[in-house]
């Protein structure tokens, strides 16, 4: 699969039907799996800040609510596509059902550059965005949240809208939140923490020591910065590596979190940062180090580069990094990918811990958050390698495994299929 050809609901549906033979699951159930449940497309005119009118264009997937409200974020970006956003809610369904908690799978995007948009317009058109949407959302049917590009700040003006909406003030229906506006403590570093812990666990599995071993980092938005960041604190890794959609920086003695990231604040991008030789983002991820961490876009490793890889561990933070093809070759070499719904659910577990905390108005400190994050990630990062073990199957499908079992239970258990 070129990058060309590359469509990611194809894709997610081949993951699924992998799943399904191995599961010998009912064929009814498996169709009903393939597909989303609905979907909204939506046209959104903004006023921009020169007087003129722009029309934008945009989508929420709700992929299946079996198992709870749909949950998923909303991606601001240009290459937006509804087959996009299908895949991406497919992956929050099965990322939900493996670290088991009470949530289906959703998704939102819209067509647009946000980095050429002001902070008014990007105002106008979040809000543009609930006035359309607003009528499918809310905490019993679906729940948005942040994903690429997106912010706590956006997320609040979405809250905002909705409370107009619906004439009272609704916390739960979106999460990602401000602090001071219903937002949960640890829900900032969720991502990269939930990701560090599985890191932690295959360590063990594979008997690798983590303190000084190399990494390197593709993405340096919310999960990827964070990574580093966490990555130096739990377990001192030596991330020699990191990039962003400009390019990417390369020190072997290391790269120091806090200066990467003044420069990365100061300059917009971690390009030229002082002491450091620039490589680019295809190179970063042939590097040879002991953990690679894949935090940006979808199909990063693929058929023309998987050979290529030669990391021992693959910590899969965005989502869809990987696709079938160089599944396949990453595990006949040898590497252990930890797989990206689950190995990203530490997001979606904290953005359930805000809902929880959000419905009896009463907020958890950060420790607490932790190690609840901790528990969740580490009994499904255990419960996909067994799962992967016991069927001789690479990590994805094990997680896959565990997944759509949960999720067709819960199908079969309403009588849908
Ligand atoms: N956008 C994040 C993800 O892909 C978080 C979703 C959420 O918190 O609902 O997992």
């Amino acid at each position: 699969m070129n990058k060309k050809a590359f469509n990611p609901f194809e894709m997610a549906q081949r993951q699924l039907d992998d799943a399904a033979a191995v599961l010998q699951l009912d064929p009814a159930v498996h169709e009903l799996l393939r597909w989303p449940l609905r979907e909204l497309h939506v046209t959104l005119p903004v006023k921009m800040d020169d007087g003129t009118t722009r029309i934008f264009h945009g989508f929420r997937v709700q992929y299946n609510d079996a198992r709870g409200p749909n949950k998923g974020g909303i991606r601001f970006h240009s290459g937006e596509t509804v087959d996009l956003v299908r895949a991406l809610a497919a992956w929050m369904t099965w990322k939900c059902a493996v670290v088991d908690i009470p949530l289906g799978g959703g998704k939102g995007g819209i067509i647009c550059d946000p980095k050429s948009l002001s902070a008014g317009e990007l105002e106008r058109l979040s809000r543009a965005y609930i006035r359309q949407v607003g009528r499918i959302l809310g905490l019993e049917k679906d729940v948005p949240a942040p994903d690429v590009y997106t912010t706590p700040q956006i997320m609040a003006w979405m809250m905002d809208e909705y409370a107009f909406m619906q004439g009272y003030n609704e916390y739960g229906m979106i999460t990602g939140k401000p602090l001071a506006l219903g937002g949960s403590a640890g829900r900032g570093d969720a991502t990269a923490r939930g990701g560090m812990y599985c890191l932690r666990e295959a360590a063990k599995a594979l008997n690798l020591e983590l303190k000084g071993a190399t990494a390197a980092i593709q993405g340096y938005g919310n999960a990827g910065s964070f990574a580093h960041k966490l990555g130096v604190e739990l377990f001192g890794l030596k991330v020699v590596a990191v990039s962003d959609s400009r390019g990417g920086i390369y020190n072997p003695d290391g790269l120091d979190f806090a200066k990467v990231s003044a420069h990365k604040a100061k300059t917009g991008s971690v390009i030229d940062f002082p002491g450091s030789k620039c490589i680019s983002n295809e190179d970063l991820l042939e590097l040879d180090v002991t953990v690679l961490i894949p935090a940006a876009l979808e199909n990063a490793i693929n058929e023309d580069n998987a050979d290529r890889v030669r990391a021992r561990i693959i910590v899969e933070l965005a989502n869809g990094p990987t696709t079938p093809e160089a599944d396949q070759i990453l595990h006949d070499k040898g590497s252990y990918v930890i797989p990206d719904f689950l190995c990203n659910a530490g997001g979606v577990t904290v953005s359930y811990f805000e809902m929880v905390q959000n419905a009896y108005d009463y907020y958890w400190e950060e420790c607490v958050v932790h190690e609840r994050l901790e528990k969740k990630m580490t009994s499904a990062f255990w419960a996909v390698h067994n799962a992967a073990q016991q069927h001789r199957v690479h990590n994805r499908l094990g997680a896959y495994l565990v997944a759509v079992n949960r999720v067709a239970e819960a199908v079969r258990l309403r009588g849908w299929a």
